[in-house]
């Protein structure tokens, strides 16, 4: 095949201009039509139902149902990576341009149905309409950046000649490889995972997170269409605590790429460790978990810049982003300034129904997440000075205020514990020093930013603040394929550092070739 261009990050489309609002708005109204379908599983081409169904609604209003789904049983779960791994030997076969190809198409179908999987998005996981275009293009990212690479990868890598011999690096596919993502990026992380394990040779199995699964399902559309064969991967909904252990622990499951909480990624990191009766490999696990971000903000930063960001890192998609601050640290001359000025912009900020674009934060994933982010808010009222929300918001969906608890000790259950909401946790740092101190007071490593515009401070940072993704005067969310090489340290995860040139790698194992000539 030809030589793509150089890889470029998909453009967001620009809501402000009536033909992208237009568009928008159709996509709404068709998706909209498709509410309560009913979606198969996929095993070795075979289109399977279950008689248990898994229902997933639109958590903006819950009494809507998105789409209906299966439940898979165990059974089903083992049948599955038999399935993808008798499918191995073949697609590992099949030349890596063809694979690599077939992944551009993917970018192409997804950007002809962007609109589209926009309003999936919005209805599924409640993202605002920024929100599901910042997700679909970085699936189209992930497709377009992972192409490349594996054409970078593919083939014979020629190594030092020793004399009288032709020595050589070859990368080979793994076998099977669960993957796991999480419901928050249910477009973005999902695409990027399946698409690394499938584009280097690998035969998968997909569990989708039970919270938006027609959104998998959607984009299992997209795999077809741009010829990826159907036995080489499996779509398999169902509930994790019910199957994931039988995908984990099966002999023939070779990996597991997972994204999700810290806890699960734990249990499927011990669980990988033991070798099962009749495996032959040591499991690899990508297992990329929590963060309990930080923004330090100076008393040297530019104010106004850093009060965007950490507003913006804290409520964009509710502060649903592994990535999103749920600490600001800030320097006692500025505290208060500061905070003033965070309160005044937060109190600003519409709540409702993610489809509404006149709002900035829509709904939280499922109920469970509103209870446990509510009692985290009350268990914060009593660790530090509630300064704004505090509560559920007016509406049907699972709707909470954007919430600012400050004075909070760094010892506090808020400081330290990973809530998944719209909370944010402001801590007063007597100066830079005790402030990078406290960013790395937490058993995360995952995102953290510095606002200041003291050069030496920057330098501090970059040696000290102990995070997979740093940045400076900016907000901490929303790395960018290419950019950006996403992937914490600690229980963050293994520092995969998706969308990044390390991250095929991962799917991937050399073999070395000497030939005596
Ligand atoms: P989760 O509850 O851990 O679920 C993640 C996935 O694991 C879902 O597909 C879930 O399926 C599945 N699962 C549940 N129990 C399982 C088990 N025993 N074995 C195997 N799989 C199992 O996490 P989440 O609520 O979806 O996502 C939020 C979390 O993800 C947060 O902690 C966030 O920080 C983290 N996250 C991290 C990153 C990163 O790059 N570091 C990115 C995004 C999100 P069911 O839905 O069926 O339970």
């Amino acid at each position: 095949m030809e030589a793509p261009p150089a890889f470029r990050t998909e453009p967001y489309a620009d809501f402000s201009l009536p033909d992208n609002r237009q568009r928008m708005e159709r996509a709404l109204g068709e998706v909209r039509a498709q509410f309560g379908r009913e979606y198969e599983l996929l095993l070795g081409g075979e289109r399977v139902r279950t008689a248990d169904k898994l229902i997933s609604r639109n958590p903006s209003r819950p009494d809507e149902v998105v789409g209906a789904h299966q439940k898979a049983t165990p059974e089903l779960a083992s049948r599955a990576v038999e399935s993808a791994y008798s499918y191995f030997p073949e697609w590992s076969r099949t030349p890596a341009e063809t694979r690599a190809a077939m992944l551009l198409r993917a970018a192409e179908i997804l950007r002809r149905r962007k609109a589209e999987f926009n309003a999936w998005l919005t209805y599924e996981a409640g993202k605002t309409w920024p929100e599901a275009e910042a997700d679909v293009s970085e699936a189209i990212d992930f497709c377009d950046y992972y192409a490349r690479e594996m054409l970078r990868l593919g083939g014979v890598h020629p190594m030092l000649h020793l004399p009288g011999e032709r020595d050589e690096l070859v990368y080979l596919p793994l076998g099977v490889g669960v993957v796991i993502p999480p419901w928050n990026f249910p477009l973005a992380i999902l695409v990027g995972m399946v698409t690394a394990a499938l584009v280097t040779g690998n035969t998968v199995v997909l569990k989708p997170s039970s919270d938006t699964p027609t959104i998998a399902a959607k984009f299992v559309e997209v795999l077809i269409e741009a010829g990826f064969p159907e036995p080489s991967f499996c779509f398999l909904t169902g509930a994790g605590s019910a199957i994931g252990d039988v995908l984990v622990q099966h002999p023939k499951a070779r990996f597991i790429a997972f994204t999700g909480s810290k806890e699960v990624g734990l249990r499927i990191n011990e669980l990988a460790a033991r070798p099962q009766p009749g495996q032959i490999w040591i499991k690899r696990v990508i297992a990329e978990m929590g963060g309990k971000d930080a923004i330090i903000v100076d008393r040297e930063a530019d104010l106004d810049r850093a009060v965007d960001g950490v507003l913006a890192s804290a409520f964009g998609y509710q502060g649903q982003k592994c990535s999103a601050c749920s600490r600001a640290i800030v320097d006692a001359r500025i505290y208060d300034e500061f905070l003033s000025r965070l309160a005044a912009k937060t109190e600003r900020l519409k709540v409702g129904p993610a489809e509404d674009p006149a709002n900035y934060m829509g709904p939280v994933i499922n109920e469970s997440a509103r209870r446990s982010i509510l009692n985290y808010i009350e268990a914060g009222k009593g660790e530090g000075r509630l300064l704004t929300g505090g509560g559920p918001a007016e509406g049907p969906g699972y709707f909470i205020q954007p919430t600012i608890i400050a004075d909070v000790k760094p010892e506090a259950r808020i400081f330290q514990e990973e809530i998944f909401g719209p909370v944010l946790a402001v801590t007063k740092a007597r100066d830079f020093d005790e402030a990078l101190e406290m960013a790395n007071n937490s058993e995360y490593g995952l995102t953290g930013a510095v606002f200041t515009n003291n050069r030496e401070k920057i330098e501090q940072a970059r040696e000290r603040f102990f995070v997979g993704n740093l940045y400076v005067n900016r907000k901490c969310t929303g790395a960018m394929v290419g950019a950006h090489p996403f992937g914490g340290f600690n229980m963050s995860g293994t520092d995969s550092k998706a969308g990044g040139p390390d991250y095929l790698l991962l799917f991937l194992q050399a073999k070395a070739i000497g030939e005596k000539l």
